[in-house]
């Protein structure tokens, strides 16, 4: 591959892409600002799909969005057997400050996590209150698709299951509902602290 066949790629990989309208990523307080959304074709996991017939990349003749994201801004996938993932926790998202290469078992645990240390309502981008975060749990607790939560409260679904499980202000009160993949031990901190 020579330099101006990826360069065209990586043109029509971003022709692809909002930059604009995508879910401010306010609670992980890293600092990531707006999710940069993959706008053509998804696989069934919300996962962007880029062709890849002239092989820019290496891999298939389709790549995931964010692998093609995370190769254009490196020059290269991630070795030693880890995938690009999201810290941003948002399957179509392809801007490459939310991406980094990790195992796994890192994607499974990500709910959680303890490093990623959320704020809460004192940030000025804060849209939700606490009130809003204790009723998000409770209807995703009750059975509620997080989707339609997500469109009650006008943010994105991976917002709601990230506060569902404790990882977004997990000292905001209400029923935090187990992550998957850690064998039914429930995640996110204990609920401590209850502001009005
Ligand atoms: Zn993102």
């Amino acid at each position: 591959m020579n330099t101006s066949t990826r360069s065209t790629a990586r043109d029509r990989f971003w022709r692809h892409v909002d930059r604009l309208s995508g879910p401010e990523q306010v609670g992980l307080g890293l600092g990531l600002g707006r999710c940069w959304v993959w706008t053509s074709s998804k696989n069934p996991k919300g996962y962007g799909q880029f062709g890849n017939h002239d092989r820019s990349i290496p891999g298939s003749a389709v790549v995931t969005a964010h692998r093609a994201a995370y190769f254009f801004e490196h020059g290269e996938l991630p070795g030693g057997g880890l995938l690009v993932r999201h810290l941003c926790n948002n399957p179509p998202c392809v801007r490459p400050s939310h991406l980094e290469a990790g195992t796994a078992k890192q994607n499974a645990d990500d709910c959680g996590a303890a490093s990623r240390r959320p704020i809460g309502e004192s940030h000025p981008s804060a849209r939700l209150k606490t009130t809003d975060v204790i009723t998000i749990r409770t209807r995703l607790s009750s059975g509620e698709q997080a989707k339609d939560i997500a469109a009650d409260f006008g943010v994105s679904s991976s917002l709601v299951g990230s506060i569902g499980c404790g990882r977004l202000w997990p000292n905001a009160g209400g029923p935090i509902t187990p992550s998957r993949g850690r064998n039914g031990v429930r995640r996110g901190l204990p609920i401590t602290e209850v502001r009005p």
